[in-house]
């Protein structure tokens, strides 16, 4: 089953109800940086997370979700796009499990301190950004905390990551309940109460199950999909973007790699490939005018 991000309406309530699924890039994630399980799993999450984000936005936007944290992990990126592009990294890929299931599984790796960070990049040039502090020490509670803290809009979010036979990322989805302007709240605190065990459920049963079909059993009522996006895990780094940077280092920086290294080599984080300027190029970019 193809990843994706699908959104719908729901008129009663006046709620928005998104699903995403995303096992095929938490797999190539895992794939790219040669994550152990217990890094994998929360990478996954994160991802999830990151693409039910970037879904909120009306305009084309991109997400960075960060979490920096005193935990083994001590930290993850992910960077997703409305475009459903997602790519990320984790600063500790050799971690082999959570904990025992329960509230305190992620803080094996997490730790007991730490922020969690969401940028909004609008590319007008004045990315937001909101943190709170990890309280939850889960992705799911923090991100729910993060939505309480710093937005406006009644949201609950719900990660889940399905183990199937001899693979730990069977499936990965996330789904986002949200209440519009004038919506009913209360339908949405207890509809969000039980929407992790729901959709974990719903994986269980059918774990090829597509994220319209998990969007339509999870509402409360017949809905309205009014987005369709297909995920994938993409990077943008190039190797043209390796050489702008280059190029904005300054002059003595770039006679010392020509010096020491005869050249550059620049390994992307989010995907691992290595991009490699020759000295050649490097001496081209000095006679550039300033
Ligand atoms: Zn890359």
């Amino acid at each position: 089953m193809a990843d994706g991000v699908v959104r719908a309406f729901l008129p009663r309530s006046q709620h928005t109800l998104s699903v995403a699924v995303v096992t095929a890039a938490a797999r190539e994630a895992r794939h790219c940086h040669g994550l152990k399980t217990g890094s994998s799993v929360v990478l996954a999450e994160a991802m999830a997370g990151a693409i039910l984000l970037a879904s909120l936005q009306k305009d084309t936007v991109r997400i960075n979700l960060q979490v920096e944290c005193d935990g083994p992990l001590r930290g993850l990126l992910v960077d997703a796009g409305s475009d459903g592009s997602v790519r990320g990294y984790v600063k500790n890929q050799y971690l082999e499990a959570l904990g025992a299931p329960g509230p305190f599984r992620f803080r094996a790796v997490l730790g007991n301190t730490g922020y969690l960070s969401v940028l909004r990049d609008r590319g007008d040039g004045e990315p937001y950004r909101s943190s709170v502090e990890l309280q939850a020490l889960s992705l799911e509670g923090d991100l729910n905390r993060y939505f309480a803290v710093s937005d406006q809009v009644d949201t609950k979010l719900a990660l889940s990551v399905c183990e199937l036979p001899g693979e730990p990322l069977g499936v990965v989805a996330g789904a986002l309940l949200q209440v519009l302007p004038g919506g009913d709240v209360d339908a949405l605190r207890s509809a969000g109460e039980g929407l992790q065990a729901s959709l974990t459920a719903l994986l269980a049963r059918d774990p090829g199950a597509s994220a319209e079909s998990l969007v339509l059993a999870l509402a409360a009522e017949s809905g309205e999909v009014t987005v369709r996006q297909e995920v994938a895990y993409r990077c943008s780094c190039s190797k043209e973007r390796v050489l702008s940077l280059l190029r904005a280092m300054g002059r003595a920086e770039l006679e010392g790699l020509i010096a020491e290294q005869h050249g550059a080599a620049v390994t992307c984080q989010f995907c691992g490939r290595r991009h490699q300027a020759t000295e050649a190029e490097l001496r081209a970019m000095l006679d550039e005018p300033q």
